[in-house]
């Protein structure tokens, strides 16, 4: 079977290559076309001798993600639907910020984890995605920019649950972050899980990054009616899993809570959390729920969000309000699903490659 060079680590590049009889020099020139110029074939990399390019091109695949549909919010987020080489489609979404881009990227086709206020669970798993898949996701939305250096973040808050695809997810970071690779900063990479603990566990000891826990409920009845996988992992083992993850100078957790009226917004909600988090150095982002249809589960007030995040507050946590970009074209959290509409619709690439309209997106 032909390889995916772009999923492949240094190491396991530079194998493969000693393996196909040439010098190991190939191994970070190949990367470098790969991940850091972005190009679909190997007769784009033009300082490999023709002969040898269409060598490896029999040797090894270059796949990219297939640019299905771009949505464009009002706000400026973009949405971007990709189909895989077996038809199943995945989102990432990229949200402007004050000065830079942060995309938010998927991690598997579909989700296993059910968890009942988000739409992408409820399609249930298609599969896991590969390494170079998850990659790929950065790599094509960069492609599209006219200033790709403004794309700093990466967050993992798309389709899936990271932490049930661990060992391509961990090979994926490695290629985002790795100096020869796409280079982004390990500081500006977030993974988010529903927080499964033997792999909370286990990424610690594996890597350094931001990790965020949607914990959306502070007792386990709650939690368990809102997500099936704290019947596996309840509160208390998440919490210990936790408290020992480590965390390099002034890091913190983030805690995502969505806030779901009559669900887990009352007072008492917020001050069990306060009792939960205490010691943790944890920063708290309260979601709205975002609607989506089918959805029995109403967002509080406004007032009512401001009221718990104040008695976060009040005893010294950090509690920000997240606002939720891309609402229009059902880009936001808990809303992707591979099958929405809305927006202003960018037409695809070309099949050769080359964009058909370039729209740039470097205004916000
Ligand atoms: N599986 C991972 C990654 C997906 S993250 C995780 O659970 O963390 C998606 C984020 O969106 C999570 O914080 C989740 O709690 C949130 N989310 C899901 N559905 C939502 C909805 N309807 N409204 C607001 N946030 C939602």
């Amino acid at each position: 079977m032909k390889v995916d060079l772009k999923g492949m680590s240094l190491a396991e590049t530079e194998a493969w290559v000693e393996e196909a009889g040439l010098p190991l020099y190939r191994a970070r020139q190949l990367r470098r076309w790969l991940l850091k110029s972005w190009v679909r074939s190997f007769d784009e990399m033009t300082d490999i001798p023709k002969l040898l390019r269409s060598e490896l091109a029999e040797k090894a695949h270059i796949n990219h993600l297939e640019r299905v549909k771009v949505q464009v919010s009002k706000d400026g987020t973009r949405k971007y639907l990709f189909e895989l080489q077996d038809g199943y489609l995945i989102e990432a979404v990229l949200i402007p910020e004050r000065g830079h881009f942060t995309l938010c990227i998927s991690s598997q086709a579909g989700c296993a984890m059910r968890c009942r206020f988000c739409l992408t669970g409820k399609q249930g798993l298609k599969r896991n995605l590969t390494a170079a898949e998850i990659v790929d996701q950065a790599v094509q939305v960069k492609r599209d920019m006219t200033d790709p250096e403004r794309l700093t973040n990466i967050v993992f808050m798309g389709m899936g649950e990271p932490l049930a695809n661990y060992e391509e997810v961990v090979k994926a970071v490695a290629n985002l972050t790795a100096e020869d690779g796409m280079n982004f900063s390990h500081r500006t990479v977030t993974l988010s899980t529903c927080g499964l603990v033997p792999q909370i566990r286990k990424l610690g000891r594996d890597m350094t990054l931001n990790l965020a826990v949607s914990l959306n409920a502070s007792n386990d009845e709650t939690r368990t009616y809102l997500m099936p996988v704290n019947l596996s992992y309840p509160l208390s083992e998440l919490m210990s899993a936790l408290r020992e993850f480590p965390l390099p100078n002034r890091r913190m957790i983030t805690i995502e809570y969505i806030l779901i009226e009559g669900v887990n917004d009352k007072d008492e909600d917020a001050l069990n959390l306060v009792y939960l988090l205490e010691g943790l150095r944890s920063k708290i982002n309260l979601i709205p729920l975002n609607p989506h249809s089918g959805l029995k589960m109403e967002t509080p007030s406004m007032e009512r969000i401001r009221h718990f995040q104040e008695i976060l507050t009040r005893h010294y946590l950090t509690a920000v309000v997240r606002k939720s970009k891309g609402r229009d074209i059902s880009a936001a959290c808990g809303q992707l699903s591979g099958e929405s509409t809305g927006g202003e619709v960018v037409p695809p690439y070309e099949k050769d490659g080359k964009a058909a309209t370039m729209h740039p997106v470097d205004s916000f």
